[in-house]
């Protein structure tokens, strides 16, 4: 037995040799390549096109001459043929048995077929996530949400059987409702997003008089869907809110959930290199960034999915590799600080690259301050001007002044700007139940 098997949902693969894993990404690479070249007329175009053949590839640097697929390429499929997945899908209509589709916050929802095999692999690679924070056959999960025809969730629920944990589905009970029901149940994990593990214990607290810390039984939360949860001071105050540890993990319809925090907790996120390859791609030049400390945006493969593969798709999720090993003994590379932004939200203002979460890092440390708070960016004649909305918690009030000095001096440090601050009352900025939308850029309508 390998030593501290039970640390790892597969003790081979996530302790395998560096050079060793770079091989097996290598041949598994290779396969999907073909796969989609053989199976689907999309992938043979593209390659056509681009002038290579799977056969091309020999090594790990081959890897980038095959073209990357956006976004934007998988909604124009969608209007071919064989309806309603287009001519990306590989396999017979009738092998499909998963429907999701991406949210289509950014644009016209991309619909996701999937086999019963890559049904299966989705709950595998939730395995490897929550095997990694703790999850055993001990818990009581409850997951509250109603999960539909979105990908989040279905996962999580599956792979928990999968391990043998109790899963309890939130359904369509309501926030207050859902609390209860852990307290009945003593519910010992849960997954929601981080606004509505926020919200959770607001709700708790307010409206039922609870202490979730002190009246429920939560010991694990897992993330996904916003990146608080690698965010340092937003992820102590959920764990603080809750006395639960709180972990991250990142994933996207189109490519599959490859990545996620261990209970080392390093700071960051393993990207699970036994079922995916992580590229991160320098912005500006198109370079492949192996060197730690140097950010870019991340193109995935996903090695093992077969109705509608995902070769280095642009992910736009900003990240760096880290440099050190993570104590867990895990051999899989790690992302320093989890996914940092996306490309399309990291915004020049007043000439300055600022990414939004920069901002909630600063928001969320002031304890004077409450959950909430909006950032708008408008212009004002040529110049660009950025407001920043906050609240007072009723425990801070009066001390306004010194807050907003501290915050102004904050602010600078970790985002070189200069913003016009606004004091709201408690509890009048927008309230958001699972996804929050407090980054508005407002001068491209103007
Ligand atoms: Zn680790």
């Amino acid at each position: 037995m390998i030593e501290g098997a039970d640390k790892y949902w597969n003790p081979i693969l996530e302790t395998m040799h560096q050079e060793k894993l770079r091989a097996l990404q290598l041949k598994k690479f290779k396969k999907i390549v073909q796969w989609a070249h053989d199976h689907s007329k999309f992938h043979r175009q593209l390659y056509a096109d681009a002038g290579m053949e799977p056969g091309d590839i020999k090594t790990f640097e081959d890897i980038a001459q095959v073209p990357k697929v956006e976004k934007a390429m998988m909604r124009d499929i969608q209007r071919k043929d064989p309806f309603p997945y287009g001519d990306a899908l590989c396999v017979p209509l009738e092998k499909v048995t998963e429907f999701h589709q991406t949210s289509g916050t950014t644009g016209q929802p991309v619909y996701q077929p999937d086999t019963w095999q890559d049904w299966e692999w989705w709950s595998e690679s939730w395995s490897y996530i929550m095997y990694a924070q703790g999850f055993r056959d001990t818990d009581r999960i409850l997951i509250p949400f109603g999960y539909n025809i979105f990908v989040a969730y279905w996962a999580g629920h599956y792979a928990g059987e999968k391990m043998g944990c109790e899963v309890v589905p939130g359904g369509v009970l309501d926030t207050k409702a859902r609390i209860l029901k852990m307290q009945e149940l003593k519910a010992t994990a849960m997954m929601a997003t981080p606004t509505y593990v926020l919200g959770m214990a607001d709700t708790a607290r307010r409206d039922l008089g609870l202490d979730p810390a002190k009246d429920l039984n939560i010991s694990k939360i897992l993330c996904a869907g916003e990146p608080g949860a690698s965010i340092p001071s937003t992820k102590k105050r959920m764990e603080e809110a809750w006395g639960a540890k709180v972990y991250d993990h990142v994933g996207a319809t189109e490519i599959g959930a490859w990545g996620y925090e261990c209970t080392a907790q390093p700071g960051g996120l393993h990207v699970n290199e036994a079922l995916f390859l992580g590229e991160i791609e320098d912005l500006e030049t198109g370079e492949i960034i192996t060197e730690p400390g140097r950010r870019g945006k991340l193109i995935m493969t996903a090695f093992d999915r077969e109705a509608q593969p995902c070769v280095r798709f642009d992910s736009k999720d900003i990240a760096e590799w880290a440099a050190e090993p993570c104590p867990c003994g895990r051999t899989f590379r790690w992302i320093k600080g989890g996914v940092v932004g996306r490309a399309d939200d990291i915004t020049k203002v007043k000439g300055v690259l600022l990414a939004p979460s920069a901002i909630e890092e600063v928001v969320r440390s002031f304890s004077e301050l409450s959950d909430e708070f909006e950032v708008t960016v408008t212009k004002k004649g040529d110049v660009d001007d950025i407001t920043l909305k906050v609240e007072l918690v009723p425990e801070a009030a009066g001390q306004k002044e010194e807050v907003e000095a501290r915050l102004v001096d904050q602010l600078r440090l970790k985002t070189n700007l200069r913003y016009n601050l606004e004091f709201h009352e408690y509890n009048t900025l927008p309230r958001y139940l699972v996804k929050a939308r407090r980054f508005k850029d407002l001068r491209k309508t103007h």
